[in-house]
């Protein structure tokens, strides 16, 4: 959508397993698309333990932690993304709307689609910190595309 942009900023975003199952990845990839971030990376992972346990390290000792990486490993494959573009982190976030979808705006991802925080569809990275983590743990570098470029598409 639009003009390329040239931020190098970027997010990992997430499809959980309720959102694969449900069928709405190409509704969540379309909401990215359209605000103007580039897709640089994307795969289809089952999410192994030990995955799902680094990926969510932080909230180990929350009481929902277990049933955290357990919804997260239930076979179903998670949507592993890699987002680009200006300010891509807190504009990724406000797309996704607040953890409790009861919360979330109208309008966001969760707002739209969700009515529980444990079925909550979608992560997206919380910081550059997260960014930078999440993106190493769920990609090698070389799977991650650094260049669009504009091709002229209606002239052949
Ligand atoms: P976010 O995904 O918005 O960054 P957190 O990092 O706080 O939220 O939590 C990670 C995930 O843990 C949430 O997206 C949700 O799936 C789950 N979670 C958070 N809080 C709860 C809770 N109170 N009960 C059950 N699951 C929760
Ligand atoms: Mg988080």
């Amino acid at each position: 959508a639009g003009e390329l942009g040239t931020s190098t900023e970027r997010s990992y975003v997430m499809i959980k397993p309720d959102g694969t199952s449900r069928q709405i990845v190409g509704d969540i990839i379309s909401r990215f698309e359209r605000r103007g971030y580039m897709l640089v990376a994307m795969k289809t992972v089952v999410p192994s333990q030990e995955l799902a346990k680094e990926h969510y390290i932080d909230l180990a000792k929350k009481p929902f932690y277990g049933g955290l990486v357990k919804y997260i490993t239930n076979g179903t494959p998670v949507v592993a993304m890699v987002w680009q573009g200006k300010d891509v982190i807190r504009q990724g976030r406000r797309l996704v709307g607040a953890t409790n979808p009861l919360e979330a705006n109208p309008g966001s991802i969760r707002g739209d689609f969700c009515v529980s925080v444990g079925r909550n569809i979608i992560h997206a990275s919380d910081s550059h910190e997260s960014a930078t983590k999440e993106i190493g743990l769920w990609f090698h570098e070389k799977e991650l595309a650094t260049e669009y470029r504009p091709i002229a598409w209606d002239m052949i």
